[in-house]
């Protein structure tokens, strides 16, 4: 199935992001087509609403791929990374080594003026395997499948045999369908990656991410900030990304700054 979407995902390499990945994937010996293929559409749209952990500092191993397609692979990734646990409440969390250390750095920050950081959901709220970002998947496309079916917007045919794809090739589907205003988010109003990850994409995946019970709270951002987490993806309010950069470092690596509620993300520059 060939499935083209809109123009903004065909990527501007000349723009700021783009040349701060190619020279960040440069000193890995990988080029940008190495981990998200140019005609692959789904892989480009998460580089371009996922794509700050790809920009990090050194002690950050970004994924190798913009789209895993396997446990093995996942596993095999964060084996390589290594994973650091702590415990906070009652929840075991695991990240990558310095993302913990910053992370529990923060958080003593916090507690030292009678404020916290705490997970959003328990552990899930940091590392997450493959396993999880496909069952996070279903608990959106299945129900959305049933909704339109009962709206009599897809046929039982058509629902069977998206059902039946593989789960990578129903991303694309999917995408395909939202540009017709059929909508797999909870509620169906609209993009289903505004409303969670596609399977395998996840920033949590890379362990470079934590969900933040405490998001709402300006001090809170500005401890973690300090401390190399920002907000890198748009929407997604609690979630924070470690970059282990400076906030001032940013704008090099190809990000720029974006406010939303109150709250500020940075995100890819790809203008
Ligand atoms: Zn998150």
């Amino acid at each position: 199935m060939t499935v083209r979407l809109v123009d903004w995902f065909m990527p501007n390499l000349a723009s700021p992001f783009y040349r701060a990945l190619n020279e960040a994937l440069s000193v890995r010996s990988l080029t940008i087509d190495d981990i998200c293929p140019a005609d692959d559409d789904v892989a480009r749209r998460v580089l371009h609403d996922y794509g700050a952990m790809f920009v990090g500092g050194k002690e950050t191993l970004p994924p190798p791929l913009c789209v895993f397609t396997s446990g093995e692979d996942v596993a095999a990734f964060q084996r390589r990374a290594g994973k650091s646990a702590a415990k906070i409440g009652n929840d075991t969390i695991e990240l990558q080594p310095a993302a913990m250390n910053a992370l529990l750095k923060a958080r003593a920050t916090a507690r030292g003026e009678g404020l916290n950081i705490t997970p959003r959901d328990g552990a899930e709220a940091a590392r997450r395997d493959f396993a999880d970002t496909v069952r996070l998947w279903n608990s959106r496309f299945l129900p959305a499948l049933d909704h339109w079916q009962e709206r009599g917007r897809l046929t039982a045919d058509e629902t069977q045999r998206l059902r039946r794809l593989p789960t990578a090739e129903q991303v694309s589907a999917v995408l395909e369908l939202e540009k017709d205003g059929i909508f797999f988010s909870k509620d169906f109003s609209k993009s289903v990656l505004y409303s969670i990850a596609a399977p395998g994409t996840s920033q949590h995946i890379a362990m470079l991410a934590f969900d933040a019970n405490e998001f709402l709270d300006a001090r809170v951002r500005e401890i973690l900030a300090a401390n190399g987490w920002f907000q890198t993806v748009l929407s997604d309010l609690p979630h924070f990304t470690f970059l282990g950069l400076k906030e001032e470092q940013l704008p090099a690596r190809g990000l720029k700054s974006v406010e939303v509620n109150g709250q500020k993300f940075w995100i890819p520059d790809v203008a």
